[in-house]
């Protein structure tokens, strides 16, 4: 099955709409004039019956149930893989196109796996659902695939710096509580988070695989390659959370299979779609999380040639993933729908 969006304005639900992604997904929908006819705000229990603020109207929180998606055109679900593997087969009967932000379906054959920058015509190969990358997966690829348009890519290997809001909404709350404890002389004690994040980092908690990566690295590997269609390119990954409150950071090294001239790599990265360059050698200034903040691009920039291998390069970036990392993301993908 494959279908577009109607030509028309939409009646548009937010599964999960009281999360950090949530919320940014209703700031982006009235930011970029998405043609909403009808907006829906669904959550858990928890949440119903709270309102949000959207387009000047205060809107009431529902708590989903079967019959939420009944002239639903487009679901925006971000409200974990759970939910949406529970609610999947009530969106799609209801005819509605799901975007989803968990990894529920993201390596399943026949969901594609977009990002839209890198691989815009694999949306409109859905069958009802489409899955939007993991953040740091998304945030990669859009600096990968411009040089990799350019020269075959060998290897990569990536070191993520993850911020709290990766985590969710109330552990952005926990960082922020923490952080007081700790000025203040106290003892920190994590309950969102499995350790505390305030002054301290730690690996990502994700379950460890039979490999000892984490999920979330394996994430990173598996996606990179499906959104890429590269199926067999090398890759290592080390996730780790640091006390940033929003937006992740990420240390590349990217072979190729020839040398890649620094200067060609710049200018393609400086051309490429949804990335700006922040590199001002002489200053020492590159990206930091808070220029992200916010903000759409991805960041990149300390571009230079691997000393230990004539065919690689090092370069850092950094984007706000709960923005291009999910919320944007998504969105684009509906848009990609429309205007096709
Ligand atoms: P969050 O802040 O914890 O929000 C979770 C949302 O899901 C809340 O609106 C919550 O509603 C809702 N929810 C929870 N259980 C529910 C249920 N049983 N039925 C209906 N709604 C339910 O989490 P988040 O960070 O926004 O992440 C949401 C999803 O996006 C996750 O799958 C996450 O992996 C993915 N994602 C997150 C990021 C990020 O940077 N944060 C990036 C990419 C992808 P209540 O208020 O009622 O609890």
């Amino acid at each position: 099955m494959y279908s577009t969006l109607p030509d028309r304005p939409l009646n548009v639900a937010v599964l999960g709409a009281s999360g950090a992604v949530g919320q940014e997904l209703l700031l982006l929908l009235q930011e970029r004039h998405f043609p909403v006819a009808q907006l829906k705000l669904m959550a858990s229990s928890r949440s119903a019956g709270t309102t949000r603020q959207w387009s000047g109207e205060a809107i009431t929180v529902e708590e989903v149930t079967a019959q939420s998606f009944k002239g639903v055109d487009l679901v925006l679900a971000s409200a974990g893989g759970s939910v949406s593997r529970q609610w999947r087969e009530a969106i799609t009967a209801s005819g509605a196109v799901m975007v989803d932000n968990s990894s529920a379906f993201r390596m399943e054959p026949g969901v594609p796996l977009v990002v839209p920058e890198v691989n815009p015509k694999a949306a409109l190969e859905h069958r009802g659902v489409i899955a939007n990358p993991n953040c740091t997966t998304i945030l990669l690829t859009l600096a990968l695939a411009p040089l990799a348009a350019h020269r075959a890519l060998r290897r990569v290997v990536v070191s993520t710096y993850q911020s709290a809001s990766g985590a969710g909404a109330r552990a952005m709350e926990e960082l922020k509580g923490l952080s007081r404890v700790v000025l203040d002389g106290g003892t920190p004690v994590s309950e969102v988070l499995p350790h505390p994040l305030a002054f301290n980092l730690f690996l990502h908690n994700s379950p460890l695989q039979p490999n000892h990566y984490c999920e979330e690295e394996m994430k990173m590997v598996n996606e990179t390659r499906k959104i890429m269609d590269l199926p067999d390119l090398r890759f290592s990954a080390t996730c780790v959370r640091v006390p940033v409150l929003r937006a992740h950071s990420e240390a590349v090294n990217i072979e190729f299979n020839e040398p890649f001239p620094v200067e060609e790599a710049r200018h393609l990265l400086e051309q490429a779609a949804g990335v700006e360059l922040i590199e001002d050698l002489a200053a020492n200034r590159f990206p930091m999380p808070i220029d992200v903040t916010g903000r759409d691009p991805v960041a990149v920039g300390r571009i230079r040639q691997d000393i230990s291998d004539p065919n690689a390069l090092e370069l850092w970036l950094c984007g706000d993933q709960i923005r291009k990392g999910a919320a944007l993301n998504a969105i684009q993908i509906a848009e990609l729908l429309i205007a096709s």
